[in-house]
Formats: structure tokens, C-alpha cells, sequence
């Protein structure tokens, strides 16, 4: 066994230590931490929707009617009918004709890996996706091969080259370290050209991307055989917990017989499935709150410019300032904690070395007053 002292100091000095910062308690964008109160700008909950008020009614009288744990998997007698009736609202939001709940995105994506392919196969990554999809690759019995970000031209070459009986491309939709767009067009032609199956991961799209917020698809004007497997969270704009994967008939049923990470776990809280569903009708019914953040993204946009920050080319709800040293985006998210706004800096191994960054993220639940805020804060950090 490695010297875990030794690594432990090796990583401090480096300034790649990680620390959990506890969040005693949380008021709509504000988090209490050791008693001081901090405007969040690091949180997933792109809607603002983990606290709406119908969400939490629906968790709590979820439990009452169902109590907290499912008691068992899916396959045994978890599956309840919330799961059930969630699955079926979900597939049909995404325009698939089937979806399955999985615990976790980082389940999901092994789940898909992990049933679909086998040592005849290959799988093809962005360089930049989630760690989760790189996982479920590097993990899976296929042969393994990346392509740098976003560039479909050397995808191109690669499937040309391989001798797979079965070739899957795997990409993250939004990048969730960089808030740019997969080119879902041209990765829809290139997988038709080389008779591959195109995968994606929209963690970061569900709920938000489209006018409707239906996601990938309805923001590409895509169809479910455009892109034959589909993969969201439920823990980012639906403020929940939780992923689904929709697809066919067959691909649901080979997931259902075949994919470990789904047979092997306790079916998730049936209440969390009441709670999800209530949150996918509050996606459905106010359509403001993406317009909202639309306002902010522009807002943040077009202020951080004005201060000279570097900013990556994202219209999304992340919006990283680059920094490039680990120290310096460090040195920067104390500076503004110190001023009461908290912004998580992002260092290798989650994002290239050499390009630290502080990871803003904004939310429905923010006002146009918070995002001046923010970059009021930024000023006097600079
Ligand atoms: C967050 C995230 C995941 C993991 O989802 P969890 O439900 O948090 O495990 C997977 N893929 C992407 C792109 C993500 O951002």
C-alpha cells in the first residue's frame, strides 16, 4: 500500500488538497457557513427548483404515504408506482418511448457502459467529458479511445480506423467544466456515416436547454433516433436526486436484464420519485425562470467582459473564469469569500493543468442585484 501520509502532504503542497466546506443551513441563495452568510454561486440547481414549495410538500407527503426507504431493488420489490409513473412522464418529456431511473448520473453512465458493451466493441469519448462517462468507458470491456474536445474531425478519423464490430460515441451535451456545447448535429452525422450509436449525457441540459427545457434534442431540433441513448440527472435543474437513461423498448429492457449498477442497488426513496415528478411539472408550467436565467446569464456575461475576466465561449448557467494556476483561482474564490459570495475554485485533476478556474454558476433563484453582486466582488478581488 501506498505512503498515504506522504501523498496527503505531496497533495497539499501542491494546492490539490481538497476540503468539504459544511453548509449549516441554507436561505433560498444564501448558505450559512461557520456562522457567516454567503451568496452561493456554486450550486447545480440551475432553476432554483430544490426548494420550491411544491417540491418539498411532494417529499414530504411522498413519505407519508410511502414511508423513506423503497426497502429494496428495483428487480425485487422496490419499483413502486411513483418510479413507475415518474419513468413514464420522463420519457415522454424527452420525446423517447422509454426511460429507466437510475440512482445515480455516475450509475447511469457505468449502467449504459457496462450492459452495451463488450471486448468486440469501441468507445469513443470527448476528452472533456464528466468523469463519470470517462469512468464507465475506461471501465467497460471495450477498446477505450479519446478525441480532443469537440473535435469531430478526428472522431471521424478514429471510427474510420476502427476494426470494432460495435462503435459508441460517448459526449457530455453541456461540458460541466467549461459550459460549452457538444456540435450534437455534426456528432449525429458523423455516428449516421460510420454506422456508430451516439450517446449523450445532458446533466447540465435537462430542463434547462430548449424553450421548454426539454433539453439536448428540443434545443438541436434532434429525434430520439438522432440520438438513440439519452442520459440526465435529476440532482441539477430538477433539484432532486437521481438519473434516468431513456432510449428503446430494447435498449430499456437489455438495461433492465443486464446493467449491474441498476439490478445490484436499493431502488431509490419512492417519496424522491412524488418530489421529482412534482418538480418536472413546476419545468413544465413556469417557463419564466428559464427566461430569467437567460437575463442572468447575459447579465454576468457582459459585466465579468467590462473587468477584463476570461471567460470560456458558454450561453449556459457556467460561466468559468479562467485562471490558469491552481494557487491564483484559489487566492481569487477566498478573496470573495471574504466579501460574503462563495465560488468554488476547479483544479486538476477535474480540469486541464494550467487551467484552474473559478466555476460560476447562476440560478433562476438569483436576482439581477445578486449577479451585481457578484461582480461587484470580482472587482475588488482583481
Ligand atoms: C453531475 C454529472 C453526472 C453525475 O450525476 P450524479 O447524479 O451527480 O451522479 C454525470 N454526468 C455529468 C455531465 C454531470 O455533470
Amino acid at each position: 500500500m501506498k505512503d498515504l501520509a506522504a501523498a496527503l502532504t505531496h497533495r497539499r503542497a501542491q494546492h490539490l488538497y481538497r476540503a468539504r466546506t459544511t453548509v449549516d443551513a441554507v436561505d433560498g441563495v444564501h448558505v450559512i457557513v461557520n456562522g457567516v452568510r454567503l451568496l452561493n454561486f456554486c450550486s447545480n440547481d440551475y432553476l432554483g427548483l430544490a426548494r420550491h414549495p411544491d417540491v418539498v410538500t411532494a417529499l414530504q407527503q411522498g413519505a407519508a404515504r410511502y414511508g423513506v426507504g423503497s426497502t429494496a431493488a428495483h428487480l425485487v420489490c422496490g419499483h413502486h408506482a411513483p418510479h413507475h409513473a415518474l419513468e413514464e412522464e420522463l420519457a415522454a418529456f424527452v420525446g423517447y418511448p422509454r426511460a429507466l431511473l437510475f440512482s445515480t448520473g455516475y450509475m447511469a453512465n457505468l449502467g449504459i457502459a457496462s450492459a452495451l458493451l463488450d471486448r468486440h466493441a469501441a468507445v469513443f469519448e470527448d476528452r472533456l467529458n464528466h468523469a463519470s462517462l470517462l469512468d464507465a468507458g475506461l471501465s467497460s470491456d471495450a477498446q477505450f479511445k479519446r478525441y480532443a474536445h469537440n473535435d469531430v474531425a478526428q472522431l471521424r478519423t478514429l471510427l474510420s480506423a476502427s476494426t470494432s464490430a460495435q462503435n459508441l460515441i460517448m459526449t457530455d451535451s453541456i461540458f460541466s467544466m467549461d459550459g460549452d456545447l457538444a456540435p450534437l448535429p455534426a456528432l449525429v452525422e458523423c455516428a449516421r456515416e460510420h454506422n456508430a450509436q451516439l450517446m449523450i449525457d445532458d446533466a447540465h441540459g435537462f430542463g434547462v436547454s430548449g424553450a421548454q427545457g426539454r433539453g439536448a434534442l428540443e434545443q438541436f431540433a434532434l429525434s430520439s433516433t438522432d440520438v438513440p441513448i439519452y442520459m440526465a440527472t435529476l440532482g441539477k435543474a430538477l433539484g432532486c436526486f437521481g438519473a434516468f437513461v431513456a432510449g428503446s423498448e430494447e435498449l430499456i429492457e437489455t438495461l433492465i436484464q443486464e446493467s449491474r449498477p441498476y439490478i445490484y442497488t436499493t431502488a431509490t426513496p419512492p417519496a424522491l420519485a412524488e418530489a421529482t415528478r412534482a418538480s418536472l411539472r413546476v419545468v413544465q408550467t413556469e417557463s419564466w425562470r428559464r427566461e430569467h436565467l437567460r437575463e442572468l446569464i447575459s447579465t454576468f456575461r457582459g459585466g465579468a467582459q467590462q473587468l477584463g475576466l476570461r471567460l470560456l465561449d458558454s450561453a449556459t448557467p457556467i460561466q468559468p473564469i479562467i485562471f490558469g494556476e491552481a494557487a491564483d483561482a484559489l487566492a481569487a474564490s477566498e478573496k470573495l469569500r471574504a466579501q460574503g459570495v462563495w465560488v468554488s475554485a476547479i483544479r486538476p485533476p477535474t480540469v486541464p493543468a494550467g487551467s484552474a478556474r473559478l466555476r460560476v454558476t447562476l440560478s433562476a433563484a438569483h436576482s439581477i442585484e445578486h449577479v451585481e453582486r457578484l461582480l461587484c466582488a470580482l472587482e475588488n478581488a482583481a
